[in-house]
């Protein structure tokens, strides 16, 4: 871990408490994340068996069974409803997180430079607008034609087909109402691995439809959709940056082989820095799923970028990059006619 956290420090120089408490933010955010998905795969499997117990220890009937695929439906339903929710609130908080790194620089030097043209309120006007915009775009975006809601409506759909395939396979087994209950919820619990030892037969009939982890490919998906949003945010908020001159990604220390991130992490494509982008040229990121290559901006030297502020103030010609800023970036977000 300290290897790459090093190199962000450096990357970011005076900025480095920021860059990291972004990184800190975002590596919480996942964990916070997995273990909420988990907890909520878990609750509405405990349902399902509730459900089950019902019948005791009689097997499962037709009646039981269609007791079962209506709970199932309605489960299904739930978990839509649910992974909705949290991928929204999660969406949101990488947003933040990694634009309030960028927007944390740009207040700074702004007070510093201490210039009555630029306020402190309209700069963090634009990347509340940003922010939001930001958000938008992640759930309007589509990917192989689907939307990020239509993904995670499939997690929810392959739960149902995953419980059902378990199921079948039980009343097939002539397995009685509370031993299939627990079954399920050793499953949610521990994963297949466990379930093959206790129930070997049924584990057999299913062979490889069902997955080792149920809640597996829910958390997958969130894991690159929010690193996803990170990268994206990070992008946006370094376009209506001005002192950003690029964006850099610093190879994660979790990778025991080399892969597609090392040639991304570790060239200098563009003359810029090891890893540093040009922002229109990023590549996409992450790179894999599961990928946890961190993603920052590189900025101009805080000290260095105050001046050009000031001389800006005196004279917007001695400045076009600052000017171009104020002009299209800084007056039209915040509506400023003058
Ligand atoms: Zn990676």
């Amino acid at each position: 871990m300290s290897k790459e956290i090093d190199e962000l420090k450096s990357i970011a120089g005076d900025y480095k408490t920021w860059a990291l408490q972004a990184r800190k933010k975002f590596i919480d955010l996942r964990l916070r994340q997995d273990l909420q998905i988990r907890e909520l795969y878990i609750k509405l499997t405990k349902n399902i068996s509730k459900e089950l117990k019902k019948g005791g220890l009689s097997p499962i009937d037709k009646k039981r069974l269609q007791q079962i695929y209506g709970a199932l439906k309605e489960t299904e339903d739930a978990l839509n409803g649910q992974l909705t929710i949290n991928f929204e609130k999660y969406t949101k908080e990488n947003v933040a997180a990694a634009v309030g790194y960028s927007k944390a620089i740009t207040i700074d030097i702004v007070e510093k430079a201490e210039i009555s043209k630029i306020v402190t309120s309209d700069v963090k006007n634009i990347y509340f607008r940003m922010n939001e915009k930001a958000v938008e775009a992640i759930w309007s975006r589509t990917q192989d034609g689907l939307y990020l809601s239509d993904r995670i409506w499939s997690k929810s759909r392959k739960y149902r087909q995953n419980m059902t395939d378990i199921i079948r396979a039980a009343v097939a087994e002539g397995q009685d109402c509370t031993k299939t209950a627990k079954a399920l919820e050793q499953y949610v619990l521990k994963k297949k691995k466990t379930l093959a030892a206790e129930y070997p037969n049924m584990m057999a009939r299913m062979g490889n439809r069902v997955p080792s982890d149920v809640s597996y490919e829910a958390l997958r998906l969130a894991r690159t959709e929010m690193t996803s949003a990170f990268g994206e945010a990070t992008l946006s908020a370094a376009k209506i940056s001005p002192s950003c001159r690029g964006v850099k990604y610093i190879l994660s220390a979790s990778h025991p082989k080399p892969d597609i991130c090392d040639d991304i992490t570790g060239t200098d494509k563009h003359g810029l820095g090891i890893g540093v982008y040009p922002i229109d040229e990023a590549p996409l990121y992450p790179f894999h799923c599961n990928c946890l290559c961190i993603t920052t901006t590189v900025n101009e030297k805080s000290e260095d970028f105050v001046q050009r502020l000031k001389r800006w103030d005196s004279d917007p010609t001695s400045e076009p990059g600052i000017e171009d800023w104020y002009q299209n970036t800084y007056k039209k977000m915040n509506n400023i006619q003058k």
